[in-house]
């Protein structure tokens, strides 16, 4: 088969990685890609110009299946201008993808289908977001309706903070248009979760459960990231909070998308916060999250062109998955100064072939790489043991003590 992936980033070198694997793979034409995915056996990095010449590409090459990464191309329609073409592609069309574009329709679609999540409320003009403060209790989260890259999360501790946070978004208009409505959400305190569901326009099924490590520093401390580790499977995880979120979450997410007509072909993310063992959904994304597929895919034991190809032909029902036994593990190695100011074009050596190494945005400039964004690297291993999976990746983390920022406590 062959295949179109869309996107830079190390989701995307992970997906693609994967696929190589299979013999059912001859090629893989991956836009932009990254230096990860240029030294890839079957995979050709080709240069995006825009979503026109993407279709042109795939009908030219006869692309058997496209995969995209990114939400950006999603909520843009990338997946109704593939279908008007009659062109095969794994994703939510525009329609559907507004469960992730906007934080004020999926949480009202929890509300309205009866789903766990935390109480909040919309506001759509500043006045009236700056009087609910008066009446209520902190913390509280505040959070832009439309898409923001991950940055339009707001916990805040105090009044002051709040109002700050408030003016930023309505006012100074800091995140453009997204931030045209926010709504305001009770503060949960507990420990979080990613459950990934494979999806068709039938059905569902269940993948795997990861741990992400959102925050720059150790413990949980500082600013948020895209993500600094993950861990497949999630170790607090057990049988009984997993038939929880099944019964709580993810069936009835099925009912509603199913009765409003936005069951699609892809995957689906529950951003999911468990407090005193009750899992409250934070968030939908309509695809793979990153650093999670890194360690999910590591630890995959299926062919994923099978699961692809079960997705699009409505047939996860059946789809067969098997996982490598043990735990998976991705630490990720920044940029120092990330997620701030931070340098860029910073040479990457490969210093190992003791794990993955699993590429974020970068290039190759006369046969080295460079980076190119403040994330660099996932080092990605599996293992029986979680000490020595740790152990063995952390030691290949320090031999980039001094061009790379890493936590160690993943
Ligand atoms: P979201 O984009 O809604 O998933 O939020 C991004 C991050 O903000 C989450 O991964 C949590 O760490 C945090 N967060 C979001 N909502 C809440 C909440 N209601 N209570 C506590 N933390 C939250």
């Amino acid at each position: 088969m062959k295949f179109l992936i869309l996107g830079d980033g190390a989701r995307e070198h992970s997906i693609a990685k994967k696929l190589c694997e299979s013999p059912k793979t001859d090629e893989i034409f991956i836009c932009p890609g990254n230096a990860g995915t240029f030294y890839e056996k079957k995979c050709h990095n080709i240069e995006f110009i825009d979503e026109n010449t993407l279709l042109n590409f795939a009908e030219k090459n006869s692309i058997d299946l496209t995969i995209v990464g990114p939400e950006k191309f999603l909520c843009e329609g990338i997946v109704d201008e593939f279908e008007k073409n009659n062109l095969k592609i794994i994703g939510p069309n525009k329609k559907s993808s507004i469960l992730e574009g906007s934080k004020i329709f999926s949480k009202n679609f929890m509300k309205k289908y009866k789903i766990s999540t935390a109480d909040y409320e919309e506001f759509n003009n500043f006045e009236d977001a700056f009087n609910f403060l008066n009446n209520i209790n902190f913390p509280i989260v505040i959070k832009v309706d439309g898409l923001a890259a991950g940055k339009g999360v707001f916990i805040c501790d105090n009044y002051k903070q709040s109002v700050k946070v408030l003016e930023d978004i309505m006012k100074n208009k800091c995140f453009g248009e997204s931030g045209n409505k926010i709504i305001i959400e009770r503060y949960l305190s507990g420990f979080e979760a990613s459950f990934f569901v494979l999806l068709d326009e039938k059905n569902y099924k269940l993948f795997n459960y990861s741990k992400d490590h959102k925050k720059i520093g150790e413990g949980e401390k500082g600013l948020n990231t895209g993500g600094m580790g993950s861990i497949t499977p999630h170790p607090n995880i057990d049988e009984n909070l997993k038939i929880k979120v099944e019964d709580l979450i993810i069936k009835p997410t099925i009912n509603g998308l199913k009765a409003e007509n936005l069951m699609y072909k892809g995957i689906l993310f529950f951003g999911i916060l468990f407090e005193n063992n009750i899992p409250y959904l934070l968030e939908y994304n309509v695809r793979f999250g990153d650093p999670e597929t890194q360690s999910l895919l590591n630890l995959l034991d299926s062919d994923l062109v099978d699961i692809f190809n079960d997705i699009y032909n409505n047939n996860v029902e059946n789809t067969h998955l098997k996982w490598k036994q043990g735990i998976s593990m991705g630490l990720v190695l920044t940029a120092f100064g990330y997620p701030l100011e931070y340098k860029k074009n910073i040479e990457i050596l490969k210093k190992s072939d003791d794990c993955d190494f699993i590429y974020y945005s970068s290039k190759i400039s006369e046969e080295k790489a460079f980076s190119s964004g403040g994330r660099v690297l996932t080092l990605v291993d599996n293992c029986k043991n979680i000490d020595t999976l740790r152990n063995n990746l952390y030691s290949i983390a320090k031999l980039y003590n001094k061009e790379f920022y890493f936590r160690k406590d993943i």
